[in-house]
C-alpha cells in the first residue's frame, strides 16, 4: 500500500459506526470483488469504499472524502469505459447496493435508485406494459446511463433515457440533499440531464414511462460488403420511427442460429427493435432482408426485455477499448475504411458498432438538456474487447490505427462513450455553448471540482484561470 492509501484508521472508525451501509477497504474479506469493473482491464484499488444505503450515507462519504483529501469515485452500474467509477487510493462512494425500483402504472411513472440495472428496470416496468428507453445492455447502472444522456433500443421512437426523466434526487457537494426538476434547481436538471457525474451523487431518479408491450426483434445477419452496408444506411434512413436498429460489423460468432461455414465469416449483424404492429414490422424489416441473402434470420415477437438476450453474450465483461464519434451520414469512404480495419482486427471480440438516430431524438429542443447532438444521424463505435493483459498493447494499437480512418468525418462525440481522451474530446460531447453553460453551473454546485473523478467539466473558474 503507497502512502496515498494510507486511511486515518481512528477517523475511519467513527466513520464505519455512522454509515448504515458497509466500508470496505483493502483489509476487508470482499475488497477485491467490491472494486471489480465491467471492463476488467482497470484494476483500480481504493483506500475505502462506501457502500451506501441511503442518502445520508452518501453525504458522509462526500464528508469524510473531503476532510481528507481524499479523491472521490462514483459507482453505479461500473460500466465506465475508462474506468473512472473506481480510483487509486481515494474514495469510492458505490451506490451498486441502492436498487430500489417501483413502477406505479397509474401515473405511469417510476421511481429507481441508480445502483438499478437496465435489464432489471425493463422487466419490472414490462409487467404493466411500460419501459423507460436505457441502452443495449441490461447490465448498465441507470446512474451512469441516465446522466450521460442514454441511447437505445428505442431511440427513434421515444428518444433519450434522459427524455423520460422528471425527477433527479441528489447529494451535492457540500453534502445537502437535494430534488431537482424542471421547477426546482431548473439549471441543475437541465446540466445532470447529459452532464455526467459533474454536479453530485444521485440517489433517485423519477421516470416517465412509456407504454411498450410486444417488440419484434432478434437479429438478421447479411454478409458485410460495402454494397450491404451503404444498403443498410439507406433503408434504415428511410424506416419509420418505430423502428430503432443496432448493428455490428464482425467476424460471425459461433452461436446457434448462425451456420458452421459462416461462423468467423465478416458480417452486418443487424439488431432491430419495433415497436408497433408487427405484421407491419416485418414489412418494415423486409427491405433490410433483401440487401442480400441473410447469413441467419431470427427475428420474431418478443417482450421488450427479450431485447437483452441476445446482447448479453456480447456485453460480458471483459477488457475493452473504445473509439466511437456522432456522424452526419453513414458514407462509402467511412464503410471502406471499416471492413478494412475490421479485417484486421486482431481479437474475435471486436466490432464496430452503427447507430442510425433520428425521430423523437431529434425532436427535442437541442438546448432542452445538456445532450447537444440531437441533430446527429449516426453513432459510430469501434470496440476493442479482449480476454488476455499481455494482448492489452495489441488491441490498443489497433483501436487507434482504425479510429485514425475514419475520426476525421465525425461530427461530435457521445460523453457515456467516450475512454479516458482528454478536454478536447469532452468538450466536443456538448459543443461551445453547452460546455460553457455547464461549466457555470458547475460553479455554482462544485466550485471546488469534488466530482473531479469523471469526463470532467471544470468549474467555470478553473477553466479561465487555466
Ligand atoms: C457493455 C456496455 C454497453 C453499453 N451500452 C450503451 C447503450 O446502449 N447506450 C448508452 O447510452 N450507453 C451505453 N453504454 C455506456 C454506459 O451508458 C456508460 O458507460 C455509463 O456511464 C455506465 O453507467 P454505470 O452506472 O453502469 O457505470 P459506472 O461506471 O458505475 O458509472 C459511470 C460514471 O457515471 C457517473 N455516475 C454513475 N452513477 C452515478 C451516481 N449515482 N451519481 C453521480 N454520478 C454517477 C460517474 O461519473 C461514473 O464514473 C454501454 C457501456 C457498456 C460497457
Amino acid at each position: 500500500m503507497n502512502s496515498k492509501q494510507t486511511t486515518p484508521t481512528e477517523s475511519l472508525e467513527q466513520f464505519r459506526m455512522r454509515v448504515k451501509g458497509e466500508i470496505v477497504t483493502p483489509g476487508s474479506a470482499n475488497y477485491d470483488e467490491t472494486r471489480v469493473l465491467h471492463n476488467t482491464r482497470h484494476d483500480r484499488r481504493p483506500a475505502i469504499i462506501v457502500r451506501a444505503n441511503d442518502a445520508s450515507d452518501v453525504a458522509r462519504g462526500i464528508q469524510f472524502a473531503r476532510t481528507h483529501g481524499l479523491a472521490i469515485a462514483v459507482r453505479s452500474g461500473g460500466h465506465s469505459l475508462p474506468g473512472y467509477s473506481m480510483n487509486d487510493g481515494g474514495l469510492v462512494i458505490d451506490m451498486s447496493g441502492m436498487t430500489n425500483i417501483q413502477i406505479d402504472p397509474a401515473t405511469r411513472t417510476a421511481w429507481a435508485q441508480p445502483g438499478a440495472l437496465a435489464g432489471d428496470f425493463a422487466i419490472a416496468a414490462q409487467e404493466f406494459g411500460l419501459a423507460v428507453p436505457f441502452g443495449d445492455a441490461e447490465s448498465v447502472g441507470l446512474g451512469g446511463i441516465t446522466l450521460g444522456g442514454g441511447i437505445g433500443f428505442l431511440v427513434r421512437k421515444h428518444g433519450l433515457t434522459i427524455d423520460h426523466v422528471r425527477a433527479i434526487e441528489l447529494v451535492t457537494a457540500d453534502g445537502q440533499i437535494v430534488t431537482a426538476t424542471a421547477t426546482e434547481h431548473a439549471d441543475l436538471f437541465w446540466a445532470l440531464r447529459g452532464g455526467g457525474g459533474n454536479f453530485g451523487v444521485v440517489t433517485g431518479f423519477r421516470y416517465e414511462l412509456v407504454e411498450v408491450g410486444t417488440i419484434l426483434g432478434g437479429a438478421i445477419l447479411l454478409p458485410a460488403t460495402r454494397e450491404v452496408l451503404e444498403g443498410y444506411a439507406r433503408v434504415s434512413e428511410d424506416a419509420p420511427e418505430e423502428l430503432t436498429t443496432i448493428s455490428f460489423v464482425l467476424r460471425a460468432p459461433p452461436m446457434p442460429f448462425v451456420p458452421e461455414e459462416k461462423v468467423g465469416t465478416m458480417v452486418l449483424a443487424i439488431f432491430p427493435c419495433y415497436t408497433g404492429d408487427l405484421e407491419e414490422g416485418q414489412k418494415v424489416l423486409e427491405p433490410f432482408r433483401q440487401l442480400a441473402t441473410p447469413v441467419a434470420d431470427v427475428t420474431m415477437p418478443m417482450p421488450y426485455p427479450g431485447i437483452y438476450d441476445l446482447t448479453r453474450e456480447a456485453t460480458a465483461p471483459k477488457r475493452e477499448v473504445v473509439r466511437s464519434g456522432f456522424y452526419p451520414s453513414f458514407d462509402s469512404e467511412t464503410i471502406d475504411r471499416i471492413l478494412e480495419f475490421m479485417e484486421a482486427a486482431p481479437s474475435p471480440f471486436c466490432a464496430t458498432q452503427v447507430r442510425p438516430l433520428g425521430g423523437q431524438m431529434a425532436k427535442v429542443d437541442r438546448d432542452a438538456t445538456a445532450f447537444a447532438h440531437r441533430g446527429a444521424n449516426y453513432l459510430v463505435t469501434i470496440i476493442g474487447g479482449w480476454l488476455e493483459p499481455h494482448e492489452d498493447g495489441t488491441l490498443d494499437a489497433w483501436a487507434t490505427r482504425a479510429w485514425d480512418t475514419i475520426k476525421d468525418r465525425r461530427e461530435g462525440a457521445y460523453s457515456n462513450f467516450l475512454e479516458d481522451e482528454g478536454e478536447g474530446r469532452i468538450r466536443e460531447s456538448y459543443g461551445e455553448k453547452t460546455y460553457a453553460r455547464l461549466a457555470e453551473i458547475k460553479q455554482r454546485y462544485d466550485p471546488a471540482n469534488v466530482f473531479a473523478g469523471n469526463q470532467n467539466i471544470a468549474p467555470k473558474a478553473m477553466s479561465a484561470a487555466a
